[in-house]
């Protein structure tokens, strides 16, 4: 790697190399069903049964024999009552069973009517009329609809969440192995920032800011299943950032930084990570987020120092919007990619701009819009890297090409913040 003279990268390019870092986690552990809500499966899920389990009825009614009834109004004899979670007996020529929702279809029957459709006629005798002609599979979920025994349900490298969770529950899994979570020590660099409750707004020194990447980059690695340690503000100081950058690596798997990351001489990120392993400092051809790092914090000691034994480094941009969209687009895939997804592409949609944007930039650019009522997008009408109140208002990124200006009614390419977050 070399960080002498940063180039100018495209935006995928960047992500094939840093992906190509990416490699799984080795470790896999074993978690209840409850708790496996965005965790990544460790092995394929294959079902031991069918799913339903047999022919169950799919509505409260009676099951009939479709020979029996050939005209509405025939009248037939109940003979047993099947409610969920038990099963009848086989179904006697012009008898039929009252059944309810989810209770197994009686041997012989092949239909079954609502009861919206039948009538009680001499309660005492136990007939009921069928006011209408039942089609052969009527109301009946067959065996094995959903899942056949021996299917794979869930594939090896699924992200779960709340339908895959129930999935593995109705196949009978009450634990799941999943891919460990990736270990993270998370860093906020800047002799300007203050922590919110350590000194009132009123208060705040002049060229002091509050630390605001350090909430929302908290969020977004618990969102993506990461064990985080907050490692808190590192001031602007060489051996500062050396020291912490030395201790972190020693037990997590990627230490993430935001700010410091440009060249100047009190960005202290990029000679740290240099002399503590190797950094690619990467120019990035987007809008927000230019300056992006990646890098190795070897760990051993002597001879033993190196590749071989290192610790991710991510240094992200420090103006927030930069910070928080280069996390979704860069970060987001490659955290997922050390849990074993394997397609961490964002679902892209095409819709119609509600607004014009005259001036493309030289840079791709991703403007924080908002889905409309009127099935659009409108553009938050401030675009600069430090307005985080932009990401705030919207609901995602419009992806704009390079030198590429926008008129209302085109078509643009939309990145949702909630896929781009999850
Ligand atoms: P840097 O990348 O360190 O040069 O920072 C670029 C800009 O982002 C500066 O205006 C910083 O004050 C601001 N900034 C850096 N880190 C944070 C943070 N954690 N929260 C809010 N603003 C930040
Ligand atoms: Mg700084």
């Amino acid at each position: 790697m070399s960080a002498t003279r940063a180039p100018l990268r495209s935006l995928d390019d960047a992500l094939v190399a840093l992906l190509a870092h990416a490699t799984r986690l080795s470790g896999t552990e074993t978690v209840s069903t409850f708790e496996a809500d965005g965790r990544v499966l460790a092995q394929e899920l294959v079902s031991a049964l069918h799913v339903p389990p047999q022919d169950n009825s799919a509505m409260d009614g009676y099951a009939v024999r479709c020979a029996d009834v050939r005209e509405a109004g025939v009248v037939l004899q109940v003979t047993q009552r099947i409610p969920a979670g038990h099963h009848g007996h086989a179904l006697e020529p012009l008898s039929a069973a009252r059944i309810f929702t989810g209770a197994p279809v009686p041997p012989g029957a092949d239909a079954i009517v609502m009861q919206e459709d039948c009538e009680l006629v001499n309660e005492c005798e136990g007939g009921v009329r069928v006011n209408t002609v039942p089609r052969s599979g009527q109301w009946i979920r067959r065996a094995g609809e959903d899942v056949t025994r021996g299917a794979v349900v869930l594939a090896r490298g699924q992200r779960l969440g709340p339908a895959a969770l129930g999935m593995a529950a109705g196949i009978g899994l009450s634990q799941l192995n999943v891919v460990r979570r990736p270990r993270v020590a998370l860093f906020s660099t800047g002799d300007e920032l203050v922590m919110p409750g350590d000194v009132p707004p009123e208060q705040m020194a002049p060229g002091a800011i509050y630390n605001s990447n350090r909430f929302f980059l908290r969020a977004l690695l618990q969102r993506l299943g990461c064990h985080i340690t907050d490692c808190g503000i590192v001031p602007d100081q060489r051996d500062a950032t050396l020291a912490a950058l030395r201790s972190a690596a020693q037990d997590h798997d990627l230490v993430l930084t935001s700010g410091g990351v440009s060249v100047g001489e009190e960005d202290h990120i990029k000679p740290a990570v240099q002399q503590l392993g190797e950094l690619d400092l990467w120019q990035i051809s987007m809008k927000p987020g230019k300056p992006f790092a990646y890098g190795k914090l070897y760990r051993g000691e002597g001879a033993a120092r190196g590749p071989q034994d290192a610790c991710h480094f991510a240094g992200l941009p420090g103006n927030p919007v930069s910070s928080y969209v280069t996390f979704m687009l860069l970060v987001r895939p490659f955290l997922l990619r050390l849990q074993g997804v394997a397609d961490v592409a964002p679902v892209r949609m095409a819709l119609p701009a509600h607004f014009d944007w005259p001036r493309g930039d030289k840079r791709r650019e991703f403007l924080r819009v908002r889905r409309n009522a009127a099935g659009g997008l409108d553009l938050f009408p401030n675009q600069s890297s430090g307005v985080l109140t932009s990401a705030a208002w919207g609901d995602g990124l419009v992806d704009n090409p390079a030198n590429t200006t926008i008129t209302r009614g085109d078509s643009v390419q939309f990145l949702s913040f909630a896929e781009l977050m999850g």
